[in-house]
This record gives structure tokens, C-alpha cells and sequence, in this order.
């Protein structure tokens, strides 16, 4: 049944997002564009990855929930009102991507996994799902984890779930909308473009999910008036197919030690 809801989400998201990017495309793009085939791979595969890694994160924070948070914040939590649940649930998720997704950006370790994200080079909604499984992840612990260690209802945290992943598709997505004086609030398509551009300006800057005012609030934000971001991508050689971009950052971390290890030169060497 799970899977079948799965298989609908993703056909509506398919004939939502594909249309939109057709009538309001913000750069001349092509749907069969490059990389596609190892888009569909992440949209497919990934899924088993994070499943594994996201159980363990629910497992620990249920553990701290029972254990270690103190009764009187549970009864707290508990009495809220739906409504207000959902918005303290967004905004202490939103939250935790923010520092979560600046974290990966400014440890070197974590970069080359969050590497694989940034080297898309032409964006649109399916870029979305190009992310290592070890991202995705971090990031549902820095979001996940306080909400269910907190308490939270199943229901507030599966609603602010089910906004994350609309927001997902829109914010990659090749269109043109705008959000007015709104984009220093709410995270616009335009905003997490810039956070994907190559442009030097651009780099390290709006890591919000939602709330582009986390971005104003900790001087992260970079939204220029009346541009567009001209190149995405990194620096670095990425390898284009997934089982190489799943290996990435090992492979990475695996040349870091060899060259920091003189013992292993010594070795190699005789
Ligand atoms: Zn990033
Ligand atoms: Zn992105």
C-alpha cells in the first residue's frame, strides 16, 4: 500500500513539476537534459540507503525521548495544539537543516559527501533527489532527530515532512517565480539557485530549507536584485554516474590519508 501511495506521489509530482518547468522556465533547458539517467538512479536506489540511516537516527531520538527528556517537556510538547506544533515543528526543522547544511559545507570531511549535491550542473526539480545517501542523512538528523526526541506529534512532524518534500521539488525547480519582499523569508526556487551557483560571490551562502530568514538572521544570505545565476557545479572532478558518486567521498577521504600517511609512501614505496 506504502508503495503504491509512493508510486502516485511521484506521478503527481511528475505531471505537476515537468508542466511548470515547460510554461515558466527561468533558463532555456531541456527535459531529457545531462545527468538525467543518474537522477532517475538516485530517485530509485537512494531510497534503501536512507532508510537504514534515517530508522537509526528515529531509534536514538526515541531512546532520548523516553530516557533521557524530562516528563514535564514531554506533557509540554504534548498539549500543544496541532497547529502550533506544525509551526514550532517547521521552525525547529528548519533550523536544524540550516546548521546541518552549513556544517557539511565548512568541514572538508563532510563537504566531498555533500559534494555530490552541488555537481549538478543543469538544475531543475529531479536535482532534487542527487544528493548522497549519507546527506540526506545528516540532514534528516539535524531536522528529525530534536522533533521526535522533543516529542512531537506523529502528525505535526508528518506534516512538516510532507511541506519538505513539495519545498524540495520547487526550490531545484527551472522556473521563474517571485516571491516578492517574501524572499527574505520563504526559500524561493531563485534563493537555492544561488546556493547551487559556481559564481565565487554565491558559494557558502543560503543554506535554508524554508525559512530564507535564517539565512538574513545569521549573514548567509546572497539574493542580488535583477540577477540570475549564469553556472552551477563545483570545482572538483565529480564523477556523472551514481555508484561513482556513492563512492565519491570515500575514494576522496581514502587519497587524503594516503597522502597524510608517510608510512603508507614508505610502504608503497618498497
Ligand atoms: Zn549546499
Ligand atoms: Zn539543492
Amino acid at each position: 500500500m506504502r508503495e503504491l501511495f509512493a508510486q502516485y506521489q511521484l506521478l503527481l509530482t511528475i505531471l505537476i513539476f515537468v508542466p511548470f518547468e515547460l510554461l515558466f522556465a527561468a533558463r532555456p533547458q531541456k527535459i531529457f537534459r545531462r545527468g538525467l539517467l543518474t537522477d532517475m538512479a538516485f530517485l530509485f536506489l537512494n531510497g534503501w540507503l536512507v532508510f537504514v540511516g534515517v530508522t537509526a537516527i528515529l531509534a536514538v531520538a526515541t531512546l532520548v525521548n523516553q530516557w533521557i527528556l524530562p516528563s514535564a517537556v514531554k506533557q509540554a510538547v504534548g498539549d500543544l495544539p496541532y497547529l502550533v506544533q506544525v509551526l514550532i515543528a517547521i521552525l525547529i526543522g528548519d533550523l536544524g537543516v540550516y546548521w546541518t547544511h552549513r556544517t557539511l559545507h565548512a568541514v572538508p570531511a563532510m563537504w566531498h559527501i555533500h559534494a555530490v549535491h552541488h555537481a549538478v550542473e543543469e538544475l531543475d526539480w529531479l536535482a532534487a533527489v542527487h544528493q548522497h545517501p549519507l546527506d540526506v542523512t545528516f540532514m534528516k538528523a539535524g531536522s528529525l532527530f530534536p522533533l521526535v526526541a522533543l516529542g512531537f506529534s506523529t502528525e505535526a512532524i508528518g506534516t512538516y515532512l510532507a511541506l519538505y518534500y513539495w519545498q524540495t521539488w520547487l526550490t531545484h525547480a527551472n522556473v521563474r517565480l517571485s516571491y516578492g519582499p517574501l524572499r527574505h523569508v520563504l526559500v524561493s526556487p531563485e534563493f537555492h539557485h544561488w546556493h547551487h551557483s559556481s559564481e565565487r560571490e554565491a558559494r557558502d551562502k543560503n543554506f535554508a530549507g524554508l525559512f530564507s530568514f535564517y539565512d538574513v538572521l545569521f549573514g548567509s544570505v546572497y539574493l542580488p536584485q535583477g540577477q540570475k545565476p549564469k553556472t552551477f557545479g563545483v570545482d572538483e572532478p565529480m564523477p556523472s554516474r551514481y555508484l561513482p558518486l556513492l563512492a565519491h567521498p570515500f575514494v576522496v577521504w581514502a587519497s587524503k590519508h594516503k597522502r597524510d600517511d608517510p608510512s603508507g609512501t614508505q610502504t608503497q614505496r618498497q
